[in-house]
């Protein structure tokens, strides 16, 4: 009998979730996985995440938020699961992520701005819930001219499976043979899965790349091992199939991408590939050449 390899990703390691701290007085989050912790060679191209779980806030006229604050060398990419977030920035730009949409923010070469829950969602309160990924850049791009990419929930293909039993929401990358409107400087693919039942979902990505699973809400199972609430999967490069079995009611996040094999420099919001980039980084603020924000129009 020919005995068939394996062709599986197997799992790497299952981090479990952490304490939770407060961004700014807004953002009460759990670092979901880091790169400046762990794992560098199995997480890259992505950086770190940020999940702040549901949580109630009540109705306020103060602007809860960050305040204003640099980043060079890499890409933060918003999701507004519940709740609103308006950001403003030293290009002059700024705008509100509603409800289900996503902010593809490259830093590049530097930007300045403040961010925090919008002033309609403040003045009502209610349940916030956000994710803030970060996304390396390859060397060549870190000092790329910084840009936003605006998604609303409606811009993103939605894959029904199981006769809507499990959707498949394409933030980046391709499910299905639908792409996701996100675009990134190398190749990487973001699904938001949203299942109300018991279904198995099985996934597909190329041999060498990078997986994470991220449990938002419920359960899952992945490689034979159990994902609880605020755990995060991690796999190996090899191999292209995962079989992920969902739980009823559950929510994820699923991320893809080709490693980024490069050194790594970090100093707060500066990820750069050498520590001169990085004292470089910290100059070019304090000199002001991220810009400013410009003082609010009230
Ligand atoms: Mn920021």
């Amino acid at each position: 009998m020919k005995t068939e390899k394996s062709n599986h990703k197997d799992l790497y390691k299952i981090l479990q979730p952490r304490e939770k701290h407060w961004v700014g007085d807004g953002f009460y989050v759990s670092t979901m996985f880091s790169v400046f912790a762990e794992d560098y060679k199995h997480i890259t191209p992505f950086i770190l995440m940020d999940h702040a779980a549901p949580k109630q806030f009540p109705p306020t006229q103060q602007k809860l938020g960050v305040d204003v604050h640099p980043h060079r060398g890499f890409e933060t990419v918003t999701f507004a699961i519940q709740g609103e977030i308006d950001h403003r920035d030293s290009g002059g730009g700024g705008g509100r992520i509603t409800t289900g949409g996503v902010q593809w923010m490259t830093a590049g070469s530097g930007v300045v701005h403040e961010e925090y829950h919008s002033r309609d969602f403040a003045e009502k309160g209610g349940i916030f819930e956000m994710v803030q990924l970060w996304v390396n850049l390859p060397s060549q791009h870190k000092m790329t001219t910084p840009r936003y990419q605006s998604m609303n929930k409606e811009d993103f293909p939605v894959v029904d499976q199981h006769e809507g039993d499990i959707k498949v929401k394409i933030i980046a990358g391709e499910y299905a043979k639908k792409k996701g409107p996100a675009q990134t400087f190398s190749p990487i693919n973001i699904f938001e899965v949203f299942s109300r039942k018991a279904q198995a979902l099985p996934l597909e990505f190329q041999d060498q790349t990078n997986t994470l699973i991220v449990q938002l809400k419920g359960e899952s199972q992945v490689a034979g091992q159990k994902l609880s609430m605020g755990d995060v999967a991690i796999f190996k490069r090899e191999g292209t199939q995962i079989n992920l079995n969902t739980s009823e009611d559950s929510h994820l996040l699923v991320l893809n991408g080709e490693p980024i094999d490069e050194p790594i420099a970090h100093y707060g919001p500066f990820v750069m590939n050498t520590n001169a980039e990085i004292k470089q980084a910290v100059l070019d603020f304090q000199a002001g050449k991220m810009g400013q924000l410009v003082e609010e129009a009230d």
